[in-house]
């Protein structure tokens, strides 16, 4: 479903030519010096955002076909981020729009204060003030290609009840902790996921965690997490924890209430990691799998999406859906041309990338990759329809907030649950709706757990806040790991049936200290 898009990332070597006046060949008018400069920014900008995507794809999709490798990776990020961090450009952004502020003449062009504030915003979010700070952050991004390259090439998986090895990826893992019936096989795909965390300090986490809060605090902030929440929040890490500690002050009695509900209902194992969710659901997510079958997931997204008037703006979208081998065991959505519109007010639709890990003979992957498809379309239709005159309002790094964007994908993805939505879509491949027992016996058997899931997203949280908080010399794998139970049982009561440790967002740039957005537009 692919469409494999080979790039030479040396053909987007454009310079950008600042200062430069020219004439705008569809307007025949002498652009303005801070004119000409926001346009040569948003090209260069653009061309250099998707050499770097289509790497960032090429690598993470393990695709054959094409010019893909981490060290290209590194390299356009490398790029990217020049063009970012320029010294020169943000000083220029800041100069001109001084310029427009003190002239006191009349602004025809409203549309260019408005580039400058976001050049200069994104500029400040990548500002590596000293050459060793340069050096820190392109040191950072080689080990996290290289780390991500070992994590995608591990090997996972678990003996069957027939003594059989069965290779999965960490969301085969977790969908056969769900649904598998055998608790031996449960308990081996649990201590898989396990070996996650072991793995990822072994090959250079650690490394990356000291490298992250050296640039942080280099740039004289509290650490990696405060730098993080703050560019792409616009507040920093004391005020996100004040939020964060309500929320888990608040819902820590329902928690421990709801734990001693489960162990009432089906005994002491069930809070075993990798009893938990096949005890509270098992069966019924058994039942429900006719009624979201795989093959009608892209369909009923389509359907639903176009029910509300959910448009794409002309955007090309690249969907690979299938688990396996060698991918990146998360969904995501990226963009390798973010939308926006040009000078002439002709519209650039965006090229969309997005993933999902369904494996269409496993019981529950059908629903699972829909809740991915319909989280990860929310996110495209939500950049698709963004409209503003530089790229850099619809790329999903800072300063484009975490929190706002996951409200958009997090609302259409919660549509899936919903009984009206489940009553008009969740259909077997004879056309026959979900029986309302069955309905009913979901929610009389998760409902009352809802709580597991705030808590499983704020345990992410409280654990970066901790891991960036420890010295260098405490990062050791054993250190970290008994960080990460410490805080499991803490937040969730108990170890969780997800290992902190396994969350691939820890790991990449762009998804650590990200958490709290997906908590944020929960609640
Ligand atoms: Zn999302």
């Amino acid at each position: 479903m692919y469409r494999a898009y080979k790039v030479s990332h040396n053909t987007h070597k454009t310079p950008l030519r600042l200062f430069t006046s020219y004439t705008s060949s569809t307007t025949n008018m002498q652009l303005t010096p801070a004119r000409a400069f926001v346009d040569n920014f948003n090209v260069a900008y653009a061309l250099k955002h998707e050499a770097f995507e289509n790497q960032f794809w090429g690598t993470k999709m393990s695709l054959k076909n094409g010019d893909y490798s981490t060290d290209l990776l590194s390299q356009t990020k490398k790029d990217m981020e020049d063009l970012l961090s320029d010294p020169k450009i943000l000083a220029e952004a800041k100069l001109y729009r001084e310029q427009l502020e003190t002239s006191g003449e009349p602004n025809d062009d409203p549309d260019l204060m408005k580039i400058l504030g976001v050049i200069i915003r994104t500029g400040q979010c990548n500002e590596f003030p000293t050459p060793e700070a340069k050096e820190t952050r392109e040191k950072t991004n080689e080990i996290e290609g290289t780390l991500e390259q070992a994590r995608n090439e591990m090997s996972l998986g678990y003996t069957d009840a027939n003594g059989d090895f069965q290779n999965a990826s960490s969301v085969g893992l977790r969908t056969t902790m769900t649904t598998n019936s055998e608790e031996a096989v449960r308990k081996a795909a649990y201590a898989s996921l396990r070996s996650i965390g072991t793995f990822v300090c072994e090959e250079g986490f650690l490394e990356i965690v000291k490298l992250r809060n050296k640039l942080a605090k280099s740039l004289g902030f509290q650490d990696y997490y405060d730098y993080t929440v703050t560019n792409a929040e616009g507040f920093g890490k004391d005020k996100l924890f004040e939020i964060l500690d309500g929320l888990e002050e608040g819902t820590r009695p329902l928690m421990v209430k709801a734990r001693k509900d489960l162990e009432k209902m089906h005994g002491e194992k069930a809070l075993d990691p990798w009893n938990t969710g096949y005890m509270m659901a098992g069966s019924v997510i058994k039942k429900m799998d006719p009624y979201f079958p795989f093959s009608k997931s892209v369909e009923n997204y389509i359907r639903s999406y176009s029910a509300m008037k959910i448009g794409y703006c002309g955007a090309t979208m690249t969907l690979d859906l299938l688990d396996r081998k060698n991918k990146y065991s998360n969904g995501f959505c990226h963009w390798p041309q973010p939308a926006w519109v040009k000078p002439d007010g002709k519209c650039v639709p965006c090229k969309t990338n997005f993933t999902s890990l369904a494996d269409p003979s496993a019981v529950g992957s059908g629903l699972t990759a829909l809740n991915t498809l319909m989280h990860e379309a929310g996110h495209a239709a939500h950049f698709a329809n963004i409209k503003q005159p530089s790229p850099l309002f619809s790329q999903e790094r800072s300063p484009t907030s975490v929190a706002y964007a996951e409200n958009q994908s997090m609302f259409l993805d919660s549509l899936v649950g919903d009984a009206a939505w489940r009553a008009k879509y969740a259909r077997d491949l004879d056309g026959n709706a979900i029986p309302f027992e069955i309905h009913e016996e979901n929610i009389r058997s998760t409902h009352p757990f809802q709580v597991f899931q705030l808590r499983g997203m704020l345990s992410v949280s409280y654990f970066e806040k901790a891991l960036y908080e420890l010295e260098d010399e405490e990062l050791t794998a054993e250190k970290v790991q008994a960080l990460a139970d410490e805080i499991e049982t803490k937040i969730q009561g108990g170890l969780s049936g997800r290992p902190l440790l396994s969350v691939p967002h820890l790991v990449s740039d762009e998804a650590s200290c990200y958490y709290q957005g997906y908590t944020v537009s929960f609640v």
